[in-house]
């Protein structure tokens, strides 16, 4: 770089406002490689260009350390502080040296230029050489003037020119620092691109990360879309149930009200229907008592296949008063002509015929369901509170145990009164737990035979095994009316089934003791019982009666052809055992019946295990069973007699077990 020479370029704007050298960071950066002029093109000016000199004026302050706004400032006013030289002489060509002319260059101080002075001369005529020598001292003096004044100006120049060369020098020392700091900012633009690259894969990166997210915000929004929808349907729906609701709780409210009258009306009624109940069961035991506390009924089987069929005319079964289409109630026996009456009288002798009358008489034809219907008044007795018998009487084949238990096979047409007695109990007392009672139910089955007592319901083959068990009657406990077997079971029973089991239980027992005892079961007395406890809890009402059935023993009487053999010895004491309790049951019941200070239970076991089913508040049926054949006649006779007998008892007004 030539010294002085330099001309530090202001962008357009800035140098139409000055053509002074303002160094600043405009300037600093034309420094640049790319921005820098090359610097052939600095020297080259066009033809006729002046060459600038930048002249120092008194240094501006150092560029790089001044603010852009002070720079300027000191741009315009730059030219202020510049001699004329500064601004106008800067077009004189330095090398040439020539005093080039301007229109702002100052003028000599004659105010005559040499040119002039040789104008002037040339006016002269040549022989004025005195005018010429006088022109030629004015051209002197001028040149003189001149070369003062161009002294001065190099001089001036020469001053300039140290000053410039100080700036250059500054400036160069400036360069350096620029190099410098240009390099560390290439270093530092390295970096930063290196950075910028590390950044712009990051960029990149959360580009992709950016793009995936939108994805999923878009998956997200339109999900949230989609459940936005599902809000506004559930929101309508809502709406709606809500709407439902509030029907539903008026008509709720609605129906609590109308709870609240009913219940009212149903409590008014419950306690009108526990009126009707127990108004109910007064008429019903006085319709019982009407009928009689003592009943007989008589039941005459069919002749079985294998038997002969009987005589004509040996039961007959006259209607009553009212005709056929009334339930039987009378039954003849009609004696087979006795052959012996024939021969001695010479004429036949006239049959004999024996009439009989009963609260009701079953038919060979009559069905276990017809059999129940009447029983099943005394039952619901039995449930009201009054204990209740019902005995089937009559000699061993007569159907007391078809009766009572049923035929066999297990066909529900065939079932007996204990199994239809016992649905009939659990029936109606689920009835009357609507009403407010509640029952329970104690089953116990035992025989007595010679006057021994034999739990049924031990476990099987328990008969046995049981043989040396001691079963007495005894009072329940201290102040107790109630009489029970030791050591007999006594099982709470809910339902038929239990009962079913336990019948089931008995029959395989009395089995067993049938094959090892000698047909004992047609020669004792069977009593299944049933105590039945209800109370009512709103009305504090409690009531408790037993319920028996009992299949007796064969009423047959002694076999007069009986020998004296031991096996015959213990028949007769068995039948005179048999006969010994069925007396003392028709003495016990004619004895209440004639309401006797003394009756006599002790007698026997079975009618003193059934004292409290037979005394004043009890209802008894007895049902005789007569079998067909003409050649039961005489016992046919006698269980119709002793029938007969008790149906002539009344036992006074039964009364029921309440407290
Ligand atoms: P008991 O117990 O008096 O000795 P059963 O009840 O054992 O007599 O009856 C003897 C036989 O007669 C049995 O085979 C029984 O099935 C049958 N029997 C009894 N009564 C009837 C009846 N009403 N209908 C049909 N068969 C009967
Ligand atoms: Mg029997």
């Amino acid at each position: 770089m030539e010294k002085g020479n330099v001309e530090l370029k202001m962008p357009p704007d800035k140098a139409s406002s000055s053509r002074l050298p303002v160094i600043g960071l405009g300037a600093k950066r034309k420094l640049d490689k790319e921005n820098a002029p090359e610097p052939e093109k600095k020297r080259i000016r066009g033809p006729g260009t002046a060459v600038t000199i930048a002249i120092s004026h008194p240094r501006v302050p150092t560029v790089a350390t001044m603010p852009r706004a002070k720079k300027q400032e000191a741009a315009q006013k730059a030219p202020l502080k510049t001699g004329p030289w500064h601004t106008t002489a800067a077009t004189t060509d330095v090398k040439s040296r020539k005093p080039v002319s301007t229109t702002s260059a100052p003028k000599p101080v004659s105010g005559v230029s040499p040119k002039t002075a040789r104008k002037g001369s040339s006016k002269r005529p040549a022989w004025d050489v005195k005018g010429q020598l006088c022109d030629l001292r004015k051209e002197f003096s001028a040149c003189q003037v001149q070369t003062e004044i161009l002294t001065r100006e190099n001089r001036e120049l020469r001053s300039q020119f140290g000053q410039t060369e100080q700036q250059a020098k500054t400036l160069e020392a400036e360069n350096k620092v620029l190099i410098g700091e240009l390099t560390e900012a290439r270093a530092q633009a390295k970096q930063d691109q290196l950075e910028l690259g590390k950044l712009s894969a990051q960029v990149q990166e959360l580009e992709e990360l950016l793009h995936t997210q939108e994805g999923l915000v878009q998956s997200l929004q339109e999900e949230r879309l989609q459940l936005q929808g599902e809000r506004r349907d559930l929101a309508a729906r809502l709406e709606v149930q809500e709407a439902q609701l509030q029907e539903s709780m008026a008509a709720l409210a609605k129906s609590q009200a109308e709870i609240t009258t009913q219940a009212a009306l149903l409590a008014e009624r419950t306690e009108h229907l526990h009126g009707l109940e127990m108004e109910r069961r007064y008429l019903h035991n006085q319709l019982q008592e009407l009928k009689g506390n003592i009943r007989v009924f008589c039941r005459v089987r069919p002749a079985l296949p294998g038997e002969p069929t009987p005589p004509p005319g040996l039961i007959l079964f006259p209607p009553g008063p009212n005709g056929a289409s009334e339930p039987s109630t009378r039954l003849s026996l009609t004696r087979p002509t006795d052959d012996r009456c024939s021969i001695i009288g010479g004429l036949p002798g006239p049959p004999l015929r024996y009439d009989f009358s009963f609260d009701r008489v079953f038919l060979p034809g009559s069905k276990q369901n017809e059999v129940f219907e009447e029983v099943s008044l005394l039952v619901q007795s039995a449930l009201d509170g009054y204990p209740v018998c019902i005995f089937a009487y009559g000699q061993t084949g007569s159907g007391k145990t078809f009766t009572m238990e049923g035929g066999p096979g297990g066909d529900p047409q065939v079932e007996g009164l204990i199994p239809r007695a016992v649905r009939h109990l659990f029936s109606v007392a689920r009835k009357l737990e609507a009403q407010g009672w509640s029952y329970t139910f104690v089953a116990s089955y035992v025989e007595i035979y010679n006057e021994t007592i034999r739990d049924l319901l031990a476990c099987v083959g328990g008969a046995q095994k049981c043989q040396g068990t001691e079963y007495e009657i005894r009072l329940a406990g201290p102040g107790s009316k109630e009489l029970i077997v030791t050591n007999a079971q006594y099982v709470p029973v809910s339902c038929e089934e239990e009962v079913e089991a336990l019948l089931h239980l008995a029959r395989q027992n009395r089995a067993v003791a049938r094959t090892t005892q000698n047909e004992q079961s047609s020669r004792s007395h069977s009593v299944f019982q049933l105590q039945i406890s209800g109370k009512h809890m709103g009305q504090n009402l409690h009531c408790a009666a037993p319920l028996n059935l009992v299949d007796l023993a064969g009423s047959e009487r002694l076999d007069p052809g009986l020998s004296t053999g031991p096996a015959d010895r213990e028949r007769l004491k068995e039948t005179q055992a048999i006969n010994s309790s069925l007396s003392t049951l028709g003495l016990v019941i004619m004895a209440l019946s004639n309401k006797e200070p003394h009756v006599p239970y002790r007698n026997s076991k079975l009618t003193y295990l059934l004292q409290n089913s037979l005394r004043g508040s009890a209802k008894m049926l007895m049902i005789v069973n007569i079998s067909p054949l003409e050649e039961n006649f005489s016992e046919s006779l006698n269980s119709l007699r002793f029938a007969s007998k008790v149906n002539q008892c009344v036992i006074g007004t039964a009364r029921a077990n309440k407290k």
